[in-house]
């Protein structure tokens, strides 16, 4: 056998599933065609990074080496529906250090991506993508157009939300396109942003303004297609003036500092994530919509839940088993799946132009800003994944 795992799809779930296994006896394999691309100026795409994640790629060696420099911690949050609705989160309230950390995608994947090129147990197989799958009793072979087959116990299909290690496996996923497309874009803000995030609930979308060091925030404005597309055809100082509006003017004026770039957004989800020999991971197991911010972290709790149960076993127990892999899958059963129908309930909720789910759920808001009790569960399930 040439590998105990063949990880396929190096984005951020799959390079974490081969660092978190660094130190084991299992012989691992990444196959991935593109490097990592890191932002000259600042990188338009960035990730809420929640404490539990934090804790995670502290574990497995990544926190540590970031720049601490380009890094914003979230102290505050601020929700505001359509209609007068508002909502609070404090970190300090809810007794916690920060609520999340903003980190920009490319530098979390370079250090991941070289940390994984210096372990000893990990074969990177770059440049081609495999173009087949064969499903034994006892292994998975690989094929690929321009080197020989590669066979391993395992194959960790981290392949992103179009996964051809799910297809091919034949694991059913129920996709729904939101028809919606987040924008995300940078901008210098002319008043201190004290690191507070905010979300506003608008009629035209979703807009939330994410605390970057300095004076700078991260927007994502999830939107219908339409909007986002005029959006991006926007000059630069209109695109800026049009966020600021939107955000009622609480960081003065904007100036946009780097490209605005747009990114599709389905909801998916798998029945289960595994089957005899395949497991899921990261955005191939749950594509849920960033209005919460979630997706990574599910990700890299994914990583970690499937690296700790391999780690666990005995020396002569088969890592590809549906024993071991369903063990995996029961873990990882309950957290996506409340995140995925929460987060999809609000959007359909604050999607709704019915004047009487207007007033419901901004009373909602108010109504939980009232409860300190209730916020401060919320606060703490959004961070740790637990009440
Ligand atoms: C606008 C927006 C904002 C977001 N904000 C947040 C946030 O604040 N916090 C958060 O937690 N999440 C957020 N997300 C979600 C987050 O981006 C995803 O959950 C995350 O990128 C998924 O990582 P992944 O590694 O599972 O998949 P991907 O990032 O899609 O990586 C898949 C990898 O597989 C490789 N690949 C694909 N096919 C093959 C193949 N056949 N063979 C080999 N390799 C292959 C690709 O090259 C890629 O590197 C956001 C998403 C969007 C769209």
């Amino acid at each position: 056998m040439d590998f105990d795992l063949i990880i396929v799809g190096g984005g951020l779930a799959g390079a974490s599933v081969a660092a978190a296994l660094q130190g084991s006896r299992f012989r691992v394999a990444l196959v991935e065609p593109h490097p990592p691309v890191v932002a000259d100026g600042w990188d338009s795409r960035v990730y809420a990074v929640s404490p539990s994640s934090a804790e995670f790629l502290r574990e497995i060696g990544i926190w540590q080496h970031l720049d601490a420099g380009r890094i914003a911690p979230v102290q505050k949050m601020s929700i505001h529906g359509d209609a007068g609705g508002t909502l609070e989160f404090s970190a300090y309230d809810s007794g916690l250090p920060e609520l999340a950390w903003i980190v920009e995608s490319g530098r979390i994947h370079r250090e991941l991506w070289e940390t994984v090129r210096r372990q000893h147990n990990v074969t990177m197989l770059g440049g081609s993508v495999p173009d087949s799958m064969t499903i034994e009793r006892d292994a998975v072979a690989l094929g690929f157009s321009d080197r020989k087959p590669v066979y391993g116990r395992l194959v960790v299909g981290a392949d992103g939300v179009n996964s051809w290690v799910r297809t091919r496996a034949g694991i059913d996923a129920e996709i729904t396109p939101y028809e919606e497309k987040g924008v995300v874009a940078n901008f210098r803000c002319e008043h201190d942003h004290r690191n507070r995030a905010f979300q506003w609930f608008r009629p035209d979308g979703i807009l939330a303004l994410l605390p970057l060091p300095g004076r700078m925030v991260s927007m994502v404005w999830s939107c219908a297609n339409g909007h986002a597309d005029l959006l991006l055809a926007l000059d630069a100082e209109t695109l800026a003036r049009r966020v600021g509006e939107a955000a009622g003017g609480v960081l003065g004026a904007l100036e946009l500092v780097s490209v605005a770039q747009a990114f599709p957004l389905r909801f998916m989800r798998v029945a289960s994530p595994v089957k005899a020999r395949v497991a899921l991971v990261g955005d191939a197991a749950h594509a849920i919509h960033p209005l919460s911010g979630h997706g990574i972290n599910l990700g890299f709790q994914d990583a970690r839940a499937l690296a700790q149960a391999l780690k666990a076993l005995p020396p002569w127990r088969d890592p590809g088993d549906i024993a071991v892999l369903r063990g995996y899958a029961r873990t990882r059963a309950e957290e996506p799946f409340l995140l995925q129908y929460t987060t999809h309930g609000l959007n359909r909720l604050f999607g709704s132009g019915n004047p009487i789910m207007s007033a419901l759920r901004n009373a909602g808001l108010n109504l939980t800003d009232r409860l300190p009790v209730v916020r401060n569960a919320l606060v703490r399930y959004a961070v740790s994944g637990r009440f």
